[in-house]
Protein backbone atom coordinates (compact mmCIF):
# COMPACT_ATOMS: atom_id res chain seq x y z
CA UNK A 1 0.00 0.00 0.00
CA UNK A 2 1.47 3.11 -0.42
CA UNK A 3 -0.44 7.44 0.43
CA UNK A 4 0.62 10.03 -1.99
CA UNK A 5 -0.35 12.87 0.72
CA UNK A 6 -0.36 16.26 0.07
CA UNK A 7 -0.75 18.62 2.88
CA UNK A 8 -1.73 22.03 2.17
CA UNK A 9 0.15 24.60 4.57
CA UNK A 10 -0.50 28.09 4.87
CA UNK A 11 1.99 30.60 6.41
CA UNK A 12 0.89 32.70 8.92
CA UNK A 13 1.82 35.60 10.83
CA UNK A 14 1.83 35.69 14.14
CA UNK A 15 -1.57 37.12 15.08
CA UNK A 16 -0.58 39.21 17.96
CA UNK A 17 2.23 41.06 16.27
CA UNK A 18 0.72 41.77 12.67
CA UNK A 19 -0.20 44.85 11.52
CA UNK A 20 -3.12 46.24 9.21
CA UNK A 21 -3.02 48.37 6.54
CA UNK A 22 -6.52 50.52 7.29
CA UNK A 23 -5.90 52.32 4.17
CA UNK A 24 -5.81 49.69 1.48
CA UNK A 25 -7.78 47.37 3.45
CA UNK A 26 -5.02 44.55 3.55
CA UNK A 27 -2.86 42.54 6.39
CA UNK A 28 0.55 43.88 6.09
CA UNK A 29 2.07 40.52 6.02
CA UNK A 30 6.00 41.55 6.22
CA UNK A 31 5.08 43.33 9.65
CA UNK A 32 5.67 39.53 11.47
CA UNK A 33 7.13 36.47 10.78
CA UNK A 34 5.64 33.40 8.95
CA UNK A 35 5.13 29.96 11.29
CA UNK A 36 2.58 27.25 10.39
CA UNK A 37 -0.92 27.97 10.81
CA UNK A 38 -1.61 26.56 14.00
CA UNK A 39 -4.19 24.10 12.49
CA UNK A 40 -2.21 22.79 9.63
CA UNK A 41 0.27 21.40 12.52
CA UNK A 42 -2.58 18.93 13.22
CA UNK A 43 -2.79 18.39 9.63
CA UNK A 44 0.81 17.98 9.02
CA UNK A 45 1.12 15.30 12.40
CA UNK A 46 -2.26 13.42 11.32
CA UNK A 47 -0.20 12.80 7.44
CA UNK A 48 2.52 11.84 9.18
CA UNK A 49 1.07 9.36 11.22
CA UNK A 50 -1.21 7.62 7.92
CA UNK A 51 2.28 7.43 6.32
CA UNK A 52 4.00 5.67 8.91
CA UNK A 53 0.48 3.53 9.13
CA UNK A 54 -0.15 2.61 5.30
CA UNK A 55 3.64 3.59 4.04
CA UNK A 56 3.99 6.56 1.39
CA UNK A 57 4.80 10.27 0.91
CA UNK A 58 3.46 13.54 2.28
CA UNK A 59 4.81 16.32 0.24
CA UNK A 60 3.60 19.71 1.72
CA UNK A 61 2.47 22.96 -0.63
CA UNK A 62 2.41 26.67 0.19
CA UNK A 63 1.66 29.21 -1.63
CA UNK A 64 2.70 32.49 0.41
CA UNK A 65 5.78 34.90 -0.40
CA UNK A 66 9.54 33.86 -0.38
CA UNK A 67 9.86 34.33 3.31
CA UNK A 68 7.23 31.38 3.42
CA UNK A 69 9.75 28.62 2.72
CA UNK A 70 10.64 28.90 6.43
CA UNK A 71 6.90 27.70 7.33
CA UNK A 72 7.39 24.49 4.72
CA UNK A 73 11.46 23.73 6.89
CA UNK A 74 9.65 23.75 9.74
CA UNK A 75 6.87 21.04 7.94
CA UNK A 76 9.92 19.00 6.92
CA UNK A 77 11.62 19.01 10.64
CA UNK A 78 8.02 17.48 11.57
CA UNK A 79 8.27 14.21 9.36
CA UNK A 80 6.94 16.27 5.93
CA UNK A 81 8.93 14.55 2.90
CA UNK A 82 8.72 17.17 0.74
CA UNK A 83 7.76 20.50 0.29
CA UNK A 84 6.54 22.53 -2.89
CA UNK A 85 6.40 26.61 -2.67
CA UNK A 86 4.30 28.16 -4.77
CA UNK A 87 5.45 31.99 -5.10
CA UNK A 88 5.27 34.33 -8.51
CA UNK A 89 4.06 38.17 -8.01
CA UNK A 90 1.19 37.00 -10.21
CA UNK A 91 -0.29 34.61 -7.43
CA UNK A 92 -0.61 37.77 -5.00
CA UNK A 93 -4.37 39.64 -4.35
CA UNK A 94 -5.67 36.18 -4.31
CA UNK A 95 -9.02 36.21 -2.31
CA UNK A 96 -9.73 32.43 -1.48
CA UNK A 97 -11.03 31.21 -5.06
CA UNK A 98 -7.92 31.84 -6.68
CA UNK A 99 -6.00 30.96 -3.95
CA UNK A 100 -7.34 27.73 -3.70
CA UNK A 101 -7.73 27.62 -7.65
CA UNK A 102 -3.94 28.02 -7.08
CA UNK A 103 -3.23 24.99 -4.73
CA UNK A 104 -5.86 23.11 -7.08
CA UNK A 105 -3.72 23.07 -10.19
CA UNK A 106 -0.34 22.77 -7.92
CA UNK A 107 -2.01 19.49 -6.95
CA UNK A 108 -3.01 18.31 -10.71
CA UNK A 109 0.23 19.09 -11.72
CA UNK A 110 2.13 16.84 -8.78
CA UNK A 111 0.24 14.19 -9.99
CA UNK A 112 1.97 14.61 -13.40
CA UNK A 113 5.01 14.42 -11.94
CA UNK A 114 4.45 12.40 -8.77
CA UNK A 115 1.75 10.20 -9.74
CA UNK A 116 -2.08 9.88 -7.97
CA UNK A 117 -2.80 11.72 -4.86
CA UNK A 118 -4.84 9.93 -2.45
CA UNK A 119 -5.56 12.03 -0.17
CA UNK A 120 -5.23 16.07 0.55
CA UNK A 121 -4.77 17.23 4.20
CA UNK A 122 -5.86 20.86 5.25
CA UNK A 123 -6.75 22.67 8.52
CA UNK A 124 -9.98 23.77 9.17
CA UNK A 125 -9.34 27.38 9.12
CA UNK A 126 -6.69 30.10 9.17
CA UNK A 127 -5.81 32.08 12.06
CA UNK A 128 -5.49 34.98 9.82
CA UNK A 129 -8.05 34.92 7.24
CA UNK A 130 -10.32 32.74 9.00
CA UNK A 131 -12.78 31.82 6.61
CA UNK A 132 -12.36 28.13 6.08
CA UNK A 133 -12.90 28.60 2.48
CA UNK A 134 -10.05 27.07 1.14
CA UNK A 135 -10.40 22.93 1.80
CA UNK A 136 -13.93 22.99 0.34
CA UNK A 137 -13.11 24.99 -2.54
CA UNK A 138 -9.89 22.83 -3.67
CA UNK A 139 -12.10 19.92 -3.36
CA UNK A 140 -14.95 21.64 -5.15
CA UNK A 141 -11.84 22.41 -8.34
CA UNK A 142 -10.40 18.81 -7.99
CA UNK A 143 -14.01 17.58 -8.48
CA UNK A 144 -13.32 15.56 -5.13
CA UNK A 145 -15.34 14.53 -1.96
CA UNK A 146 -15.01 16.44 1.24
CA UNK A 147 -15.31 16.57 4.78
CA UNK A 148 -14.74 19.65 7.05
CA UNK A 149 -14.07 20.78 10.67
CA UNK A 150 -13.15 16.76 10.83
CA UNK A 151 -12.15 16.19 14.53
CA UNK A 152 -11.95 12.28 14.69
CA UNK A 153 -10.09 10.19 11.75
CA UNK A 154 -11.39 6.84 12.65
CA UNK A 155 -10.05 4.48 10.04
CA UNK A 156 -8.31 5.15 7.14
CA UNK A 157 -7.31 2.21 4.33
CA UNK A 158 -6.39 3.11 0.38
CA UNK A 159 -9.50 3.77 -0.71
CA UNK A 160 -11.65 4.80 1.95
CA UNK A 161 -11.99 6.67 5.07
CA UNK A 162 -14.21 7.54 7.78
CA UNK A 163 -14.31 10.82 9.80
CA UNK A 164 -16.51 12.20 12.36
CA UNK A 165 -16.62 15.94 12.27
CA UNK A 166 -17.90 18.41 14.62
CA UNK A 167 -20.33 21.49 12.84
CA UNK A 168 -21.34 22.73 16.21
CA UNK A 169 -24.74 21.96 16.43
CA UNK A 170 -24.20 18.14 15.44
CA UNK A 171 -22.04 15.73 14.45
CA UNK A 172 -21.70 13.70 11.13
CA UNK A 173 -19.86 10.17 10.83
CA UNK A 174 -18.86 10.02 7.38
CA UNK A 175 -17.17 7.75 4.68
CA UNK A 176 -15.41 8.64 1.72
CA UNK A 177 -13.91 7.06 -1.23
CA UNK A 178 -10.34 8.17 -1.46
CA UNK A 179 -8.90 10.54 -3.06
CA UNK A 180 -10.57 12.94 -0.73
CA UNK A 181 -10.20 16.68 1.06
CA UNK A 182 -10.16 16.60 4.72
CA UNK A 183 -10.00 19.73 6.83
CA UNK A 184 -8.92 19.21 10.17
CA UNK A 185 -10.14 20.78 14.11
CA UNK A 186 -8.21 20.55 17.16
CA UNK A 187 -8.53 19.00 19.48
CA UNK A 188 -7.89 16.49 16.53
CA UNK A 189 -8.13 12.40 17.33
CA UNK A 190 -6.65 9.82 14.66
CA UNK A 191 -7.62 5.64 15.25
CA UNK A 192 -8.68 6.48 18.92
CA UNK A 193 -6.08 8.94 20.45
CA UNK A 194 -5.45 12.08 20.66
CA UNK A 195 -3.11 13.69 17.97
CA UNK A 196 -0.40 16.19 19.39
CA UNK A 197 1.94 17.66 16.46
CA UNK A 198 5.28 16.88 17.24
CA UNK A 199 7.84 18.73 18.53
CA UNK A 200 10.61 18.55 15.90
CA UNK A 201 14.49 17.42 17.03
CA UNK A 202 17.55 19.63 16.67
CA UNK A 203 18.79 16.87 14.22
CA UNK A 204 15.62 17.09 12.33
CA UNK A 205 15.58 21.11 12.11
CA UNK A 206 19.12 20.58 11.24
CA UNK A 207 18.70 18.21 8.86
CA UNK A 208 15.77 20.03 7.30
CA UNK A 209 18.14 23.16 6.43
CA UNK A 210 20.03 21.44 3.67
CA UNK A 211 16.29 19.89 2.07
CA UNK A 212 15.67 21.36 -1.33
CA UNK A 213 12.33 23.24 -1.15
CA UNK A 214 10.97 23.04 -4.62
CA UNK A 215 9.56 26.37 -6.15
CA UNK A 216 6.97 26.69 -8.48
CA UNK A 217 5.84 30.05 -10.57
CA UNK A 218 2.51 30.12 -12.45
CA UNK A 219 4.51 29.49 -15.58
CA UNK A 220 4.97 26.06 -14.12
CA UNK A 221 1.40 25.38 -14.36
CA UNK A 222 0.34 27.19 -17.12
CA UNK A 223 -0.08 23.22 -19.13
CA UNK A 224 -2.85 22.61 -16.43
CA UNK A 225 -4.15 25.49 -15.58
CA UNK A 226 -5.84 28.86 -16.45
CA UNK A 227 -3.62 31.42 -15.64
CA UNK A 228 -6.17 34.29 -15.64
CA UNK A 229 -7.56 32.75 -12.33
CA UNK A 230 -4.57 33.09 -10.64
CA UNK A 231 -4.18 36.34 -8.17
CA UNK A 232 -5.70 39.57 -7.80
CA UNK A 233 -7.21 38.85 -12.22
CA UNK A 234 -8.80 35.71 -10.41
CA UNK A 235 -10.31 37.37 -7.38
CA UNK A 236 -14.16 38.15 -7.27
CA UNK A 237 -13.77 39.35 -3.85
CA UNK A 238 -13.07 43.28 -3.00
CA UNK A 239 -12.54 44.49 0.14
CA UNK A 240 -15.11 47.94 0.59
CA UNK A 241 -14.05 48.75 3.91
CA UNK A 242 -11.48 47.71 6.81
CA UNK A 243 -11.84 48.84 10.57
CA UNK A 244 -10.93 48.02 13.87
CA UNK A 245 -13.97 47.11 15.90
CA UNK A 246 -14.46 49.32 18.80
CA UNK A 247 -14.68 47.86 22.02
CA UNK A 248 -17.82 49.36 24.38
CA UNK A 249 -16.66 52.44 26.55
CA UNK A 250 -19.72 51.75 28.75
CA UNK A 251 -18.58 50.88 32.63
CA UNK A 252 -19.41 46.95 32.92
CA UNK A 253 -22.02 46.06 35.77
CA UNK A 254 -20.95 44.18 38.66
CA UNK A 255 -23.20 42.18 40.36
CA UNK A 256 -22.01 40.52 43.43
CA UNK A 257 -23.71 38.17 45.85
CA UNK A 258 -26.61 35.93 46.01
CA UNK A 259 -28.82 38.10 44.62
CA UNK A 260 -26.88 38.16 41.52
CA UNK A 261 -29.49 35.91 39.51
CA UNK A 262 -32.38 38.38 40.24
CA UNK A 263 -30.44 41.15 39.48
CA UNK A 264 -29.43 39.74 36.09
CA UNK A 265 -33.03 39.00 35.45
CA UNK A 266 -33.93 42.41 36.17
CA UNK A 267 -31.95 43.96 34.10
CA UNK A 268 -32.77 41.67 31.23
CA UNK A 269 -36.28 42.73 31.56
CA UNK A 270 -35.61 46.03 31.37
CA UNK A 271 -33.67 45.62 28.04
CA UNK A 272 -36.67 43.65 26.79
CA UNK A 273 -34.16 40.67 26.36
CA UNK A 274 -36.40 38.45 28.09
CA UNK A 275 -40.58 38.88 29.06
C1 LIG B 1 -9.31 40.80 -2.34
C2 LIG B 1 -8.35 39.99 -1.53
C3 LIG B 1 -6.97 40.10 -1.76
C4 LIG B 1 -6.08 39.34 -1.02
N1 LIG B 1 -4.74 39.48 -1.26
C5 LIG B 1 -3.84 38.73 -0.58
C6 LIG B 1 -2.43 38.85 -0.84
O1 LIG B 1 -2.00 39.63 -1.68
N2 LIG B 1 -1.59 38.04 -0.13
C7 LIG B 1 -2.07 37.17 0.80
O2 LIG B 1 -1.27 36.45 1.43
N3 LIG B 1 -3.38 37.05 1.07
C8 LIG B 1 -4.27 37.80 0.41
N4 LIG B 1 -5.60 37.69 0.69
C9 LIG B 1 -6.03 36.72 1.69
C10 LIG B 1 -6.13 35.38 1.01
O3 LIG B 1 -7.18 35.35 0.08
C11 LIG B 1 -6.39 34.30 2.05
O4 LIG B 1 -5.35 34.34 2.99
C12 LIG B 1 -6.39 32.92 1.41
O5 LIG B 1 -7.35 32.82 0.40
C13 LIG B 1 -6.68 31.84 2.40
O6 LIG B 1 -7.90 32.10 3.02
P1 LIG B 1 -8.03 31.86 4.56
O7 LIG B 1 -6.84 32.48 5.21
O8 LIG B 1 -9.38 32.28 4.98
O9 LIG B 1 -7.84 30.28 4.65
P2 LIG B 1 -8.84 29.18 5.23
O10 LIG B 1 -9.80 28.79 4.20
O11 LIG B 1 -9.39 29.61 6.56
O12 LIG B 1 -7.75 28.04 5.43
C14 LIG B 1 -8.08 26.65 5.53
C15 LIG B 1 -6.85 25.83 5.25
O13 LIG B 1 -6.52 25.94 3.86
C16 LIG B 1 -5.11 25.84 3.70
N5 LIG B 1 -4.60 27.08 3.10
C17 LIG B 1 -5.19 28.30 3.10
N6 LIG B 1 -4.40 29.19 2.44
C18 LIG B 1 -3.31 28.50 2.04
C19 LIG B 1 -2.11 28.86 1.34
N7 LIG B 1 -1.89 30.11 0.92
N8 LIG B 1 -1.19 27.90 1.12
C20 LIG B 1 -1.40 26.64 1.54
N9 LIG B 1 -2.49 26.23 2.21
C21 LIG B 1 -3.43 27.16 2.45
C22 LIG B 1 -4.51 25.62 5.11
O14 LIG B 1 -4.41 24.24 5.35
C23 LIG B 1 -5.59 26.24 6.00
O15 LIG B 1 -5.58 25.70 7.30
C24 LIG B 1 -6.54 38.46 -0.01
C25 LIG B 1 -7.91 38.35 0.21
C26 LIG B 1 -8.82 39.10 -0.52
C27 LIG B 1 -10.28 38.95 -0.24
Amino acid sequence: MYMNIVVLVKPTPDITKVKFDIEKGTVDRSSAELEINPFDLYAIEVGVKIKELLGGTVTAISMAPPHGEKALRDAIARGVDKAILLTDKRFAGADTLATSYTLAMAIKKLEQVFGKVNLILCGEKSVDGDTAHVGPEVAEHLGLPHASFVTHIIDISSDRVVVETDYGDSYYRLELKLPAVIAVSRPLMFRGALVEPRVPRLSDILKARRVKIDIWNADYLSDVADMNRFGLAGSPTRVVKAFYALTSTKTPIVIKGDEGVDILIKILKEKGVLR
